[in-house]
C-alpha cells in the first residue's frame, strides 16, 4: 500500500496526552483516498487524521472493499518505505507481494504479511484475478493496511518480510484472531519491536463482549461490518473508535441482525515519540524525509537526481513487476511545527 496523494502533507505525529479513564470514547470518521490513477481502488483511512495520529505504534490505517475486481483492483508499483512496518490482513482475495530484499509471497485471508522497512525497503503490491477452478474467491478484494512505526532504537535496522499464520480462537459469541502481539490467550509468532496487539475479531449478533484490555496501553476499534458501540458509543461502519489507556475492558455491543459483526482491534502502549511522517516515509525530523525522498528518487533513476555513488543502495530494485517506480510527489514547500 502507499500513499498516492499527489501533494502529501508532512505530518507531526505523537500520541494524545492519554486522557482519564472515563473518557468517552473519541470516534474517528474515515476520509476516502483513491488508491492508484485511473480504476483507482478508493480506500477509506481513519489513521492518520487530525484528530487522532497514534494509536500506540500503529500510525496508518486503511480499510478497503469489499471492492468487485471487476471495476479494478491494487496495482501498486515499486515504493519505498522507511521506518516503519507494513500490515497486510486481508478478509477477501489475495494480493501479491514483491520486495526488493527478493520476498515474493501471497497474502491470503487469514494469513499476515508482515514487511519490516527498517532503514529502507521497496516493494509492490497487486491483486489477483480471480482463477477457475480451485474455489478460492479472488474476485472481491477487502482487508485492511496498517503501518505500525519503528522505535526510535531499531528503525533504521535491516529491512525484513514475513509470512505468518496467526492464531484463532473461538470463545461462545467471540472468534478471535491475534495477528499482532499476545491478547485473549492467543499468541502471534509476529515480529513487532513495541508492545502492540492487532486483532480480528467476529462478534455474533445481539451479543455483548466484555474483552481484557492492558491498561498500559490504547486502543481502536475500527468497524468493518456489524451495528458495533464500542462501551456504549455507537460506530459507523468504517469508523474507528478510540479508547484512552487506563481500562481495564474494552466493551463491544452488537445490535441483532443477520450476520455477526467484524471489528479490527489496534492497541499499544503509547510510543512516547514524536514521529514525522510523509508520503511513504516515517523519520523522526524533515530533513531526514527530504533525504529519503533524494536516495529514493536517485535510485529510480530520475534524470534530475545525480545517482550518488558513495552510498549503498537504500531501497533497492523489485524484481518481477512490468512497471516503472513510483516518483515521489514534490515536497510541501511549508514545513510544519509538532503540534502540542
Ligand atoms: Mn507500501
Amino acid at each position: 500500500m502507499t500513499n498516492t496523494d499527489t501533494h502529501p502533507d508532512e505530518l507531526v505525529c505523537r500520541n494524545g496526552s492519554g486522557g482519564a479513564s472515563a473518557e468517552p470514547v473519541q470516534v474517528v470518521e474515515p476520509r476516502d483516498v483513491p488508491l492508484g490513477g485511473l480504476r483507482a481502488m478508493p480506500v477509506r483511512r481513519t489513521l492518520p487524521q487530525r484528530a487522532r495520529s497514534l494509536i500506540g505504534a500503529w500510525c496508518f490505517c486503511d480499510h478497503y472493499g469489499p471492492r468487485d475486481l471487476a471495476a479494478g483492483g491494487m496495482d501498486v508499483a515499486p515504493h519505498p518505505h522507511t521506518g516503519l512496518q507494513t500490515v497486510s490482513w486481508l478478509f477477501a482475495g489475495e494480493i501479491e507481494h514483491r520486495d526488493s530484499i527478493g520476498s515474493h509471497a501471497m497474502v491470503r485471508p487469514g494469513e499476515l504479511n508482515l514487511m519490516t522497512a527498517g532503514r529502507g525497503i521497496a516493494h509492490t503490491e497487486v491483486s489477483q484475478v480471480p482463477r477457475a477452478g480451485d474455489g478460492a474467491q479472488r474476485d472481491v478484494l477487502h482487508g485492511v493496511q496498517l503501518w505500525v512505526a519503528l522505535p526510535d532504537a531499531v528503525r533504521d535496522g535491516p529491512a525484513a518480510f514475513e509470512n505468518v499464520r496467526p492464531p484463532s480462537g473461538v470463545d461462545g459469541p467471540l472468534a478471535a484472531t491475534v495477528f499482532i502481539g499476545d491478547w485473549l490467550g492467543l499468541r502471534s509468532p509476529a515480529t513487532v519491536h513495541s508492545p502492540l496487539v492487532g486483532a480480528e475479531l467476529r462478534i455474533a449478533p445481539g451479543k455483548t463482549v466484555d474483552l481484557p484490555v492492558d491498561p498500559a496501553f490504547e486502543y481502536g476499534v475500527l468497524v468493518d461490518a456489524g451495528e458495533v458501540a464500542v462501551d456504549g458509543t455507537p460506530v459507523a461502519t468504517a469508523h474507528l473508535a478510540y479508547q484512552a489507556p487506563g481500562r481495564r475492558n474494552l466493551r463491544l455491543s452488537v445490535a441483532d441482525g443477520p450476520t455477526d459483526a467484524r471489528v479490527v482491534v489496534l492497541g499499544g502502549e503509547p510510543l512516547g515519540e514524536q514521529i514525522v511522517m510523509w508520503w511513504n516515509f516515517v523519520g523522526r525530523a524533515h530533513e531526514e524525509i527530504v533525504e529519503y525522498r533524494r536516495q529514493w528518487m536517485a535510485e529510480c533513476g530520475r534524470p534530475d537526481v545525480p545517482a550518488t555513488t558513495d552510498v549503498p543502495a537504500r531501497f533497492g530494485a523489485v524484481a518481477g513487476y512490468p512497471g516503472a517506480p513510483l516518483p515521489a510527489p514534490t515536497l510541501p514547500h511549508t514545513r510544519l511545527k509538532p503540534r502540542t
